[in-house]
């Protein structure tokens, strides 16, 4: 890419109206990382920093005319996929990226916000897994989704995370950033697993309650970095140096009485 080609990333996401996750913050993401975003949205959810109270799915063949529309008309750079909420959707979504295999892709398997409300049905745990597993450059979960997607109890230690990350990249993703957020303890390692080695991204627990987002704003900033053509490695660090700044900026806002988001 010629130095002077400003990056164009696509996000496949869900809407929070109160702007800290989905769409709204991958948005702002991409425009912070210099990359000029556009959103393709999967469903609607009614929200604020307090919790979920309602979701509007779109329904998913006009997801996949979304997601055709914007790719007969622009180079896309780059894909992030978050919210997905169906298994009609993760088929739709899967089958309109299926002539799109060297468009690098960020998967975040969103499943549950923090107050608890689902964003994926349980029977789409399945579809994603064979369908848009394989599609995924990374995939991007918390160690909740990661036993999700094993069908088994949360690592609690680096070697459960290790031995976790393992087994998700035999699932068929080409890499897999295993984030150690829920760990006990203050730190907050994150693991990436590709075919020849582990690699540790090593993190301090910040201690704020405004962390909404904060997943759907890393795999964000990873692809707008892996669009902007660096390596992944390089883009991972990149991107969760990017969103530690985020997330300590985040007590300058005043945006409700939750669980507020970042700063971007
Ligand atoms: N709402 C939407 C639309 C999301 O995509 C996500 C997460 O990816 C969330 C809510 C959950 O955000 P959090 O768990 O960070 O509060």
């Amino acid at each position: 890419m010629a130095e002077t080609t400003i990056a164009n990333i696509l996000s496949i996401a869900g809407s929070d109206p109160s702007g800290g996750a989905g769409i709204q913050a991958d948005l702002k993401t991409f425009a912070a990382r210099g990359t000029y975003g556009m959103a393709v949205l999967t469903a609607l959810t009614a929200q604020n920093t307090q919790g979920v109270s309602g979701v509007h799915l779109v329904p998913a063949d006009f997801v996949a005319t979304q997601i055709r529309d914007v790719f007969a008309d622009v180079r896309v750079h780059a894909v992030k996929i978050g919210m997905i909420a169906s298994a009609d959707i993760v088929e739709a979504v899967a089958n309109a990226l299926a002539t799109h295999r060297s468009t690098p892709l960020v998967l975040d398997p969103v499943m549950v916000a923090k107050g608890g409300a689902s964003l994926l049905a349980r029977e789409a745990v399945d579809a994603l897994t064979r369908r848009l597993l394989p599609l995924a450059t990374v995939l991007t979960p918390n160690l909740p989704e990661a036993a999700a997607l094993l069908g088994e109890a949360e690592a609690t230690d680096r070697d459960a995370m290790a031995d976790q990350a393992s087994r998700l990249l035999a699932l068929g993703p080409r890499a897999v950033l295993l984030k150690g957020g829920h760990l006990p303890g203050n730190q907050s390692p994150d693991v990436l697993a590709t075919r020849d080695r582990l690699r540790w991204f090593e993190g301090v627990r910040v201690l704020t309650r405004n962390t909404h987002g904060t997943g759907c704003s890393l795999s964000s900033a990873i692809a707008a970095e892996l669009g902007k053509g660096r390596t992944l490695p390089d883009a991972v660090a990149a991107a969760k140096s990017y969103i530690a700044g985020a997330v300590r900026g985040s007590d300058a806002l005043a945006v409700g009485s939750g669980h507020g988001p970042l700063h971007h």
